[in-house]
């Protein structure tokens, strides 16, 4: 996944939290708004340090085993929720340690049994149909796969990746067109690859982990023009599944820095002059489905006097609920 690397944008208030542990020292900040500016919030939620135990953080790698509390804001101005002290960049390396990732990787393996069928479907239904030639760009792209799969429906495509390693293994595996850097270098990038114009860019699990994705959105909307789109998948703040489970909801960690609904994103991406063309979510006959079961794991969670339970990461890791919680949106420039 892809992390923002621009500089600490003016919203962001200079007030400092250092935490000083035995091992790590980590910097973190007070952040605003990133949509209306606002710094008054409301605590949604509210994690104590050490929320769970960190001794396995290879498998479950979602707090970089950082013994440090967490909180969720939610902006009194737009409702926009977002993590407050979060990390500054230069310490983002403890929230996304290297491993695990292997040492060799198999192209074919990677295309057999990727995830993107629903979102190449999306494409062949909702993307704009009146363009000469095809660009994509997959941000966050990982090994590439959503790239070369790009590439088969007749993109020109490349995919960015934040981690190197990922991107060497990615290349030695066959998969052409992935390339080191974050949203701050699809400048650079885009200009070595040829293209004046993005046609899609795509966000398959990457915008809650933006430092600043207004920064972000606005150096996307520069490759862009009048048609070109924005394909962005995401856990959705305002699902039932959120509502239901609240502080125990799966997708609620350190490094998710945002919680997007789909009236905040649209207000976000409004500003850079893209409307919401298309919303998808999974039908709720198949969240009522596996309620039961995920209900089961909130409970346990609940239960009292399971104190050395929670302790176990593998088990806390895997007693958090969620629905099918995700939303997909298409967003196509004015
Ligand atoms: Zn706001």
């Amino acid at each position: 996944m892809a992390i923002s690397n621009i500089q600490i944008p003016s919203l962001l208030k200079k007030k400092e939290v250092t935490d000083d542990k035995v091992v790590f020292r980590v910097r973190r900040e007070a952040v605003s708004c990133v949509n209306c500016g606002s710094d008054d919030h409301d605590v949604v939620h509210h994690f104590d340090q050490e929320y769970y135990n960190h001794d396995k953080f290879e498998t479950y790698s979602w707090d970089g085993g950082v013994p440090l509390d967490l909180t969720i804001v939610k902006c009194k101005g737009c409702e926009t929720v977002f993590q407050s002290p979060r990390f500054c960049e230069e310490s983002l390396h403890y929230l996304y340690p290297n491993h695990p990732l292997p040492e060799k990787l198999s192209y074919k393996r990677q295309m057999q049994n990727h995830k993107f069928h629903f979102l190449i479907d999306m494409i062949r239904e909702h993307g704009t149909k009146s363009l000469h030639e095809k660009t994509a760009v997959d941000l966050g792209t990982r090994y590439g796969v959503l790239p070369e799969l790009l590439a088969n429906e007749g993109y020109r495509a490349m995919g960015v990746e934040m981690n190197l390693k990922c991107v060497k293994i990615a290349n030695q595996a066959g998969f052409e067109h992935v390339h080191q850097g974050t949203i701050a270098d699809i400048d650079r990038l885009t200009k070595q690859q040829g293209m004046d114009r993005v046609n899609l860019v795509t966000m398959v699990d990457i915008v809650e982990h933006l430092l600043d994705p207004r920064r972000d959105f606005e150096l996307i909307s520069r490759h862009q023009q009048s048609g070109d789109q924005i394909f962005i998948s995401t856990m959705d703040v305002e699902s039932l599944g959120h509502k239901i489970f609240g502080k125990n909801w799966y997708f609620l960690h350190a490094q998710h820095t945002y919680y997007f609904s789909e009236k905040m994103l649209g207000d976000l991406l409004d500003k850079f002059g893209y409307d919401i063309q298309y919303v998808h979510r999974i039908a709720k006959f198949k969240n009522l489905s596996i309620l039961p079961k995920e209900l089961k794991k909130h409970n346990a969670l609940r239960a009292p006097g399971n104190s050395e339970r929670t302790n176990s990461k593998r088990w806390f890791a895997e007693y958090r609920p969620s629905l099918f919680d995700y939303i997909n949106i298409v967003a196509v420039k004015r």
